[in-house]
């Protein structure tokens, strides 16, 4: 054998098994040169085209199937490799998900990785003090000379802070003070540089006890949930923990939900941490930005990495600690593609790196209480306001079947908007539902404004006079009489956050109001400036959809008013309450924020309902029991594990047929365990005009829930079925 290997000319080569972009669930083999890492990222020519492969093992030629020869080899070697602990992370996420590698690894990897390109990256360069003595310097100083002479005496800048210092003649100075020796470059990895740590507050009796306690255990793997009421200085301790992680050399990832990420977050991160390279990733951040932080992060050139579900990918050097800020909400799920929780990854690779993971908020999900009640997790309270004299919000109700509502308003929400405004008090209205009216309506023959694409209605929206969909964009004119009978009168029915913007313009004339929801800020400056005017004292009354639940302190705050909350009371979805109730929770946590004592205003039809009597009494621990109580009664999660099969087609008929084929290959091959469901069309059944139907298959032990999938998907995979089927499977699905 090791003669006829000799006289073969392929004995330099070396064979790797490559992971392509391609919905297949497997590895393409291919042959090189040298010898290539493990994560190297290649060209390779794939069917006349050249693409992005990984290498993702390599093999020997016993384990091919077809002569040597046949191999293609590589085209070409790019410099970047993705560390192992990615790695590792990608396996994972494929068998949890049963998702295609290469699909997970694509998804995984930042966006410029994936191009057949060459990158040139502008990693970050350090610089520190070599010299302290004044001799070098033949002339005095300039000020902003002085102020980077200063700074550099207690910390290590990067170029971007020495920029920021000096404005953009920055590098002519640094050559020179290099070349006279005052200054060098600092090389590689900046674990050692200390944090220099400003605007810090003294921590109360609560925080203080909350730190100690989980610093003790900053070694080992150790889940905790940080459960603090609105206010209660979570980020507090947070910045406090992350301080204690990276002065023992080591990296912080912070992942946040995209509406939380604001400027005053932000703000509070830099300016404690004022000398630490930091890497904030939101879906704004440029290709080339996203790569360069993903680099240094694996390099341990940055220290602490701000982003949202996306950054749970990202490599890490020496990573220390993990936290997971509102770790209840919905956006850590991804609901496309690759449908991972960025939450439940995240407790992976804190196991993966044995560090301690917080999962923070004043509501937790259902699902992390329930891993405190078994042991898993650990759980930290806060349970006052941070803020000395800062109470939380008195809550009403207002019974509608007894109040009369004038255009969705009772003349309580009135009374209580005009004395905030003559008391330059804001006050926020809370409406989860954005446009003018949600339907209009034909009020002869009862025509209504529904979607030609989706199971839905088209949505008024007055400043455009247009009916719009917001499921699949659908926009047209508002017709002047009914298509139907060609009747005048139609009428806009309900209210959404313009016509409430309308009333409340017409009952104050002089205040000032503005609207926050996704149509006044599809952009991030629109964004910025909005938020700016409510900082500066700008606005009267605000009015927002969920967009403004979460993440804001507005000192000046008194009021809250929820609008048309009901519909989440009785839903098709189980999660519905859940939901409800942490929305309200977290909005009435804007109020009162500051010394004046807030007042929440929430108006309803069913004020008995047991969601509004936890609420009344801010009791989230009893309202979560209560539903952990009724989910344990039902089988629901968390006391079981769900999984939907979801397929969609042109016409309902198709999709159903699909299905039922596979739910009859589902029972053939039962493992006797799993509860599968017989085939339903979705509550949204039709949706950018697709007809979309699902099984739910459901097991009390993920394990076999699993072991089960793995042996029926590709069943499924081989089924035949009419082209225009797709489908996918969701785990542990967070909407129904
Ligand atoms: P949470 O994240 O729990 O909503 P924050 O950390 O944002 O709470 O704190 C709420 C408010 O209380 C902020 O304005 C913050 O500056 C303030 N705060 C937090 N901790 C303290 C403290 N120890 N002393 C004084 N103010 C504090
Ligand atoms: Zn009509
Ligand atoms: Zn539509």
């Amino acid at each position: 054998m090791e003669q006829l290997s000799n006289s073969n000319n392929n004995a330099n080569k070396y064979l790797v098994n490559l992971v392509l972009d391609l919905p297949l669930d497997r590895e393409f083999t291919y042959s090189c040169e040298t010898q290539l890492t493990l994560g190297q990222r290649v060209l390779v020519e794939f069917i006349n085209k050249q693409v992005v492969g990984f290498v993702w093992r390599s093999i020997t030629e016993l384990e091919l199937d077809c002569s040597i020869d046949k191999i293609k080899p590589v085209i070409n070697i790019y410099p970047e490799v993705i560390p192992s602990d990615v790695l590792q992370l990608i396996k994972f996420t494929a068998k949890y998900y049963h998702y295609p590698i290469g699909q997970v690894f694509f998804t995984a990897v930042p966006s410029l990785l994936r191009k057949p390109i060459f990158i040139h990256l502008d990693t970050e360069k350090y610089i520190k003090l070599i010299r302290r003595d004044h001799e070098v310097f033949k002339k005095r100083m300039g000020l902003k000379q002085q102020e980077l002479y200063s700074k550099l005496q207690d910390s290590i800048l990067s170029y971007t802070q020495i920029k920021e210092i000096l404005g953009i003649t920055y590098k002519k100075l640094i050559e020179k003070w290099l070349s006279i020796g005052v200054i060098g470059y600092c090389e590689g990895n900046i674990s050692t540089l200390i944090p220099k740590i400003s605007n810090k507050l003294p921590l109360n009796t609560e925080q203080c006890d909350v730190v100690n306690q989980i610093s003790q255990n900053l070694a080992k793997f150790s889940p905790a949930v940080l459960y603090g009421i609105t206010g209660s200085g979570k980020t507090e301790v947070y910045l406090e923990l992350i301080e204690n992680v990276i002065l023992l050399g080591k990296q912080v990832l912070v992942l946040v939900p995209e509406i939380n990420l604001t400027p005053q977050l932000l703000d509070r991160f830099k300016r404690r941490f004022n000398n630490m390279p930091m890497h904030i990733l939101t879906s704004n951040v440029s290709e080339k930005e996203r790569v360069t932080g993903y680099i240094e992060a694996s390099l341990h050139t940055k220290q602490i990495i701000i982003g949202t579900r996306m950054a749970v990918f990202t490599p890490f050097k020496n990573l220390g600690l993990i936290i997971v800020d509102e770790e209840h909400d919905s956006s850590f799920k991804q609901n496309e593609g690759l449908r991972y929780n960025a939450r439940d990854l995240a407790v992976y690779r804190a196991n993966y790196f044995n560090i301690p993971i917080i999962l923070g908020s004043a509501t937790p999900s259902l699902e992390t209480l329930y891993n405190y009640k078994l042991k898993r997790y650990a759980l930290y309270k806060l349970t006052g306001r941070a803020v000395a004299g800062a109470v939380l919000p008195e809550i009403k109700l207002l019974d509608l079947n007894t109040i009369p509502a004038n255009n969705g308003l009772t003349d309580n929400v009135v009374k209580a908007i005009q004395s905030r405004f003559i008391n330059k008090e804001l006050s926020l209205i809370y409406i989860n539902r954005r446009g003018y009216a949600p339907v209009i309506s034909c009020y002869e023959c009862g025509w209504v404004s529904s979607c030609k694409n989706c199971s839905s209605n088209m949505v008024y929206h007055n400043k455009e006079a247009r009916l719009k969909c917001h499921h699949c964009g659908l926009s047209y004119k508002l017709p002047s009489v009914c298509p139907k009978c060609g009747s005048k009168y139609i009428q806009a029915i309900g209210q959404g956050t313009q016509k409430i913007e309308e009333t409340l313009a017409q009952i104050f004339p002089e205040a000032r109001v503005l609207r926050i929801d996704q149509d006044t800020t599809n952009s991030k400056l629109a964004w910025d400036n909005l938020y700016a005017k409510v900082h500066n004292n700008e606005v009267d009354i605000l009015i927002g959809t969920q967009m403004l639940t979460k993440g804001h302190d507005f000192h000046n705050l008194t009021l809250v008013v929820g609008l048309n909350l009901d519909s989440g009371l009785y839903s098709y979805d189980f999660r519905a309450t859940e939901f409800l109730f942490t929305q309200l929770m977290q909005v009435s946590g804007r109020a009162g924020r500051g010394l004046k004592k807030g007042e929440v205003l929430l108006q309803t039809h069913y004020p008995r309902h047991e969601l509004y009597q936890y609420l009344i009494k801010h009791d989230f621990a009893g309202f979560a029991n209560f539903l952990l109580k009724e989910r344990k009664g039902l089988t629901l999660p968390p006391y079981t594990f769900y999984v939907l099969i979801r397929a969609s087609s042109n016409s309902l008929d198709t999709t159903m047929a699909f299905l039922t084929q596979v739910h009859e290959l589902l029972i053939k091959n039962s493992d006797n365990s799993t509860i599968i469901y017989h085939p339903v069309a979705s509550v949204m059944q039709r949706l950018k005009n697709k007809e979309r139907g699902q099984i739910l298959l459901s097991n009390n032990k993920r394990k076999e829930l699993h072991d089960y999938l793995a042996m029926v998907l590709p069943l499924i995979e081989k089924l035949k079925h009419k082209s225009d089927i797709l489908w996918h499977v969701d785990i542990d699905p967070t909407d129904m």
